[in-house]
Order: structure tokens, then sequence, then C-alpha cells
């Protein structure tokens, strides 16, 4: 192992010591969580380590600021307004917030950049749902009935964070909580909250009232459970691990809080032999490589048809070995580094796993000391059967497992023949056969001749174990809402007892 050498881009850098906001005022904690740059190996930033009093104290002047405060009193072009403020903020800030993402999370800063514009986008989104969300209204209730349906803020929402993409999850989840009329407690992942808190400060200044938003930093059991449990939250939006979700689940059974769970995948790629070969080979190490595949949408399980399987492996080998993997901070850098030394090692487990059970490395298969930090080589696994724990597991790190079939049904049967179903990609030229994988696959994304494009438009979420309920979309705003129905009686009444 080479000594490791503090890059260039950070000789003047000083870690950034951040507190936490609860009730609009910027608290410490019980001691301070180091981050130590995957990519670098320094210290970067200092976040409170919250605990589950601090919790409290956050969902409590969440619930004040439901009860009696203005947020959800405002009108939705009030609430839109200040929005639009915070995606302008949002803007202004974003080479700032990026580089936290960059240098807190390993991901390459251009790809940070990326995940900053998409996250404008979203508030931006968000904010002109806040003025279009309704109800309906029942005029065919015959002469004596009019009936109203309202959407009305479902009150306290815990916000729950993983570290792989920290800023533009959190905008996933906040801005329509926001849009609805709901009052927030944000708990960043302890690995990456930096962007969090800055996003704190930027909501203050662009109007959002005190106890509105409240972030709290610290651990999952220490901040995360209490935030599961407490009676006066009523609902959770979680996004990590489907072990985790599992858990918030159970915890907010105890209070009946309604649940939505974004959780873990591992997302097949169909390709038939009449498939576009050029666009897939690309896309294929893009869905296998992007953000080191630490990502729950990585198309981690190429599902092959025989007769090309073989060029097309050695052709994603080939494009693989020219991807960049380097320094987070350089812009040229594609792939950076993995989240944890501990991660790396679990990859490497897998890795080894699978070649116990008969596949083979067909490419890189281990770590990459460039002297930085942890890095992984880009690796492809051949020879995967659809029973090997690396077909059916999420792995989270850059490792591609290739698969084969014969036919249609054969590719169906193996893209489902696992616990998530998150997304899914089909390649083929004949439309007729990405319908039919299209419509079979159980996957609450399926890509057609593209791979992890998305737009703020489109509802994202997964079926079975890959979560509950959608985010992104016209309706994202309803989740956090309550429906109440207004039946109202017109004219005289006909009695129980007594026909008037
Ligand atoms: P994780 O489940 O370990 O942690 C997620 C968050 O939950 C963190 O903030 C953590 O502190 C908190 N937490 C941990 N224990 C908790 C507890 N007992 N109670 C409450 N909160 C607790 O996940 P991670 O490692 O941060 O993120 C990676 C996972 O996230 C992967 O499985 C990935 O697929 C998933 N993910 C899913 C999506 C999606 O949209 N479906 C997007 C990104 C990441």
């Amino acid at each position: 192992m080479t000594a490791h050498v503090k890059p260039k881009a950070l000789d003047n850098f000083k870690a950034r010591d951040f507190r936490m906001m609860i009730d609009g005022v910027w608290t410490e904690g019980d001691g301070m969580i180091e981050r130590i740059a995957p990519g670098h190996s320094v210290v970067v930033s200092r976040y409170p380590a919250g605990n589950k009093a601090d919790a409290e104290r956050a969902i409590a002047a969440a619930r004040k600021a439901f009860d009696n405060g203005p947020w959800p009193r405002m009108t939705g072009a009030e609430r839109s307004n200040i929005l639009l403020k915070a995606a302008d903020l949002i803007a202004a800030r974003a080479d700032e917030l990026a580089f936290l993402d960059c240098i807190e999370s390993g991901k390459p800063i251009s790809q940070a950049k990326g995940e900053l514009g998409g996250a404008v986008d979203i508030w931006r989104y968000a904010a002109a749902l806040a003025r279009d969300l309704h109800g309906e209204s029942y005029n065919t209730l015959g002469d004596g009935t009019l009936g109203v349906v309202l959407r009305e803020a479902i009150g306290v929402v815990s916000i729950i964070t993983p570290w792989n993409f920290p800023f533009l999850i959190v905008s996933q989840k906040l801005p329509f909580a926001l849009a609805a009329g709901c009052t927030t407690v944000v708990k960043p992942s302890e690995m990456t909250s930096g962007s969090t808190l800055v996003l704190g400060e930027i909501l203050i200044e662009a109007g959002v009232p005190a106890g509105v938003v409240n972030i709290v930093t610290g651990t999952g059991p220490e901040v995360g459970a209490p935030m599961t449990t407490d009676p006066d939250v009523d609902m959770i939006s979680f996004t990590g691990s489907t072990g985790v979700g599992k858990l918030t689940m159970v915890n907010a059974a105890q209070t009946l809080k309604k649940v939505s769970l974004e959780l873990g995948g591992k997302n097949p790629q169909i390709v038939f032999p009449d498939a576009d070969l050029d666009a897939f080979v690309d896309a294929a190490v893009f869905g296998a490589y992007f953000n080191a595949g630490e990502c729950c949408n990585a198309g981690s399980r190429l599902i092959l048809h025989t007769s090309i399987a073989e060029e097309v492996t050695a052709r994603i080998a080939e494009l693989a070995k020219k991807v960049k993997v380097g320094d987070p901070l350089d812009p040229t850098t594609q792939v950076g580094a993995i989240i944890t030394p501990q991660h790396l090692e679990k990859i490497g487990d897998y890795v080894e796993g699978a070649v116990k059970a008969g596949a083979s490395v067909t490419l890189g298969g281990g770590a990459l000391d460039l002297g930085l930090g942890q890095f992984m080589v880009p690796t492809i696994l051949s020879g995967v059967e659809p029973d090997m724990a690396v077909a059916r597991e999420e792995v989270f790190g850059p490792v591609l497992s290739v698969l084969t079939f014969e036919t249609t049904k054969e590719a169906i049967r193996i893209a489902n023949a696992i616990d998530y179903g998150l997304s899914a990609g089909v390649w083929s030229r004949d439309f007729d056969t990405c319908l039919t994988v299209g419509r079979k696959v159980r996957a609450g994304t399926v890509w057609m001749n593209t791979f992890m494009d998305g737009a703020s438009e489109l509802p994202f979420g997964g079926y079975r174990q890959s979560g509950l309920g959608r985010e992104l979309g016209r309706h994202a705003v309803e989740d956090y809402t309550e429906t109440k129905t207004l039946n109202m009686h017109i004219g005289a009444r006909t009695g129980w007892w007594m026909p008037r």
C-alpha cells in the first residue's frame, strides 16, 4: 500500500465543523462525528453527534410548527414562491454543495455537479405542484348530496436519507412534503450530512419558518430510530437499505404511521441479439460503474442472449478498461472512491464468493491502490447463475454479473427471480419484444433502449422488497397528504325513524 498523498485540490482545505438545526436554532451535539473522505483519507467534515433527546426536541418543534405555525396555513402560491426562492439559492450555492457531496461520499465532482442540477429542477417542479394540489368534487350523488374530497397535509414527516446521493435524495422528498404543507425532521446519513445542513441555511434564507424543517445529525439507532417511533410523527419517508427499511416498518407499526420506503435493487438489463449493441455496451458500462456501482438503480445484472453473450461481454470489458477511476476532485474522473474500507471489503467478499460458486472474473476483481483512499477496479463476473448470491443480492459496488438466456420467457423468469423490483432495462430494435418484456418484468421503472434516465415528472420507486410508494411525478405531493371526505347534505334530511 502506498502512503496517502493529500491531493493538491485540498491544499488550503480546512475540515468544516457543522451544527444541526432544531427549531431554527443552530445546535451543538453531544460530541462530533468525523467524516474521513473516502477518496482522500483526510477528515473533511465534523457533524454533531445527535441523540434521542435531540430527535425528540426536533419532533416537538415540527409538531408545534404544524399545529400552530403559519406553514400549513399559507396558500399554495405562498409556499410555492418560497420553494422557488430555495431552488434559486440552491443553484447559487451548487458548487459548494457539490464539493461537499464529492469529498464526503467520494463521488466524482462532475457527477456531483450534475446531481445538483437535477435537484434544482426537482425543487422547481415541487414548487409548481404546491399550487396544483387539490381534491375532487362529486356532483353526481343525487339532489340531496354534494361530496367534496379534500387533500390535507399529513402532518409531521420524518425524512431519513442514505449516503450515496446525499443532496439528490433529500430533494426527492423534502420539497414535496413542504409543498403539501407538512413540517419535517430530516436525518441525513452520518457519513454525508454536510450538504443537507447547508440546505438548512438555504431554507431559512428562502423564508421557511423556524421549526418547519429541522435537521438532526447522528447515527441511525441514536437519531433515526426515535424518528420512526415517536407518536408525534405522522409519516416516515425513508431511503436506504432493505434491512433498515423493514425495521422502519416494524417501528412505525406501533403507532400506525404511514411509511414510504425507497430501498435496494438488483436491476437486470435484458439484451436481445437485434439490439443496438454499440448503444447497449456504453449503457452497460454506465449502468454498472456510475457512482462506483453504489447506486440502488445500478444495472448490476446483465441477462444476455447466448448468441451474443461472448462478443458483448468482451466489448463491455474493453470499454470498462477505459473508464477513469481516480481522485473524485479531478473533473475528468468517471468513477470515484468506495464509501468506507469496510464496504470495499464486503464487495471483495461478494467477488470471492461468486468465484467459489463457479463464476469467473473477466475483468478487475479487486481494490485499486491510488494512494488516495479506497477504490475498486471495475469488475465483470461471467458465468454467473441466477441462484448465486452475487446475482440475487445488492453488492453496491462496481461489479457486473453476466448471465445468459435462450428464450424470452427464460429472460423474464431470470429477471423476476429475485426479491427486488426497482428497475430494469430491455434492449431490442423490435417494439413488440420491448413491450412484451417491459410489461412482464416486475419493476417500478423499465428503460427501453436506454438506462438510468430520469425526469422530475416520472414517478420512481420499487416493487416487492425495493420499497413502498413512489417519489417524483405529479402525485408526489399527494403522498404527503391525508384524504378527507366532506359529505354535505342539501335540503331536508330523511329521518331514520320516520320518513318526512
Ligand atoms: P442504510 O439503510 O444503512 O441507512 C440509511 C439511513 O437510515 C441512514 O441515514 C442511517 O443512519 C439510517 N438508519 C440506520 N439504522 C437506522 C435505524 N435503526 N432506524 C432509523 N434509521 C436508521 O442505507 P445506506 O447504506 O445509507 O444506503 C445504501 C442503501 O440505500 C442501499 O441499499 C441502496 O439501494 C438504498 N438506496 C435506495 C434508493 C432508492 O431510491 N430506492 C436510493 C438510494 C439508496
